[in-house]
């Protein structure tokens, strides 16, 4: 089976699995295309993939500037201030807000509107860009003032399990249901220039997690394109 075979298959699996775990809520599925090339970004997009994120302006303006993808192309990674401009000429969402400097760097250069997510940063961890969960609400009853932001969503990166221990599974799950719950009192607010309806969380290790506790959005890289190692680097 060539590598495009593969992925295919891969995303199909993953499509069945998801509609079982979830039910009749629908739960989108996007493909994280760092390091992976337009070709194989594409076999993914052709099994039905919903979402394609990428990490980095420079590398998604390689690749996608040209050629846009049929779904909508996310910025998962942060932002710098200097990218800023590429950035809001490239992307279709950009799910990593994470502080009030790139939320005005963004308002002041855009001229439409355009959807973004708050990164939140559910296990505080130094080492991760986003908002602390005690600032979200704030944050956002602020964002009645963004000019041309809509936030759409939630997005958060969790800690990574140290080993396959259960204490370790209850400490990631733990954060999840965090997320889910700050989610879900943030929306019941009805901030109509935020409505929130999504909710970012999963990776390939812990995605089946991330649905049963409320995602509406999973992030999958190695899952569908295999570990990093031909990667493509620029
Ligand atoms: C790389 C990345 C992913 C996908 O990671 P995998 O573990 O390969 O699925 C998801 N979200 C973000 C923000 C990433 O940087």
């Amino acid at each position: 089976m060539s590598e495009i075979e593969v992925i295919g298959d891969r995303v199909r699996a993953i499509k069945e699995r998801l509609a079982a775990l979830a039910g009749a809520r629908p739960v989108k599925l996007m493909a994280v295309t760092k390091f992976q090339d337009r070709e194989l970004a594409m076999a993914a997009v052709d099994a039905g993939v919903d979402a394609i994120g990428e990490n980095r302006v420079q590398e998604a303006q390689d690749k996608w500037g040209h050629v846009r993808p049929p779904v909508p192309l996310h910025a998962i990674g942060h932002v710098q201030t200097n990218k800023v401009k590429y950035a809001i000429g490239l992307f279709d969402s950009i799910d990593t807000l994470d502080s009030v400097r790139i939320r005005k760097a963004l308002d002041e250069k855009l001229d439409r509107r355009l959807p973004v997510m708050v990164e939140v940063n559910v296990g505080r961890e130094v080492s991760k860009y986003g908002l602390d969960p005690g600032e979200v609400p704030g944050f956002l009853a602020e964002a009645q003032r963004f000019r041309w932001l809509d936030v759409t969503g939630l997005m958060t990166v969790l800690p990574k399990a140290r080993d396959n221990s259960v204490e370790e599974s209850r400490r990631i799950r733990q954060h999840m249901q965090e997320m889910a719950n700050l989610w879900r009192m943030c929306r019941s607010e009805g901030w109509p220039w935020a409505p929130l309806d999504e909710l970012s969380m999963g990776m390939s290790g812990d995605w089946e997690w991330a649905v049963e506790a409320g995602a509406t959005v999973v992030r999958l890289g190695s899952r569908i394109f295999g570990l990093r190692t031909n990667a493509v680097r620029n």
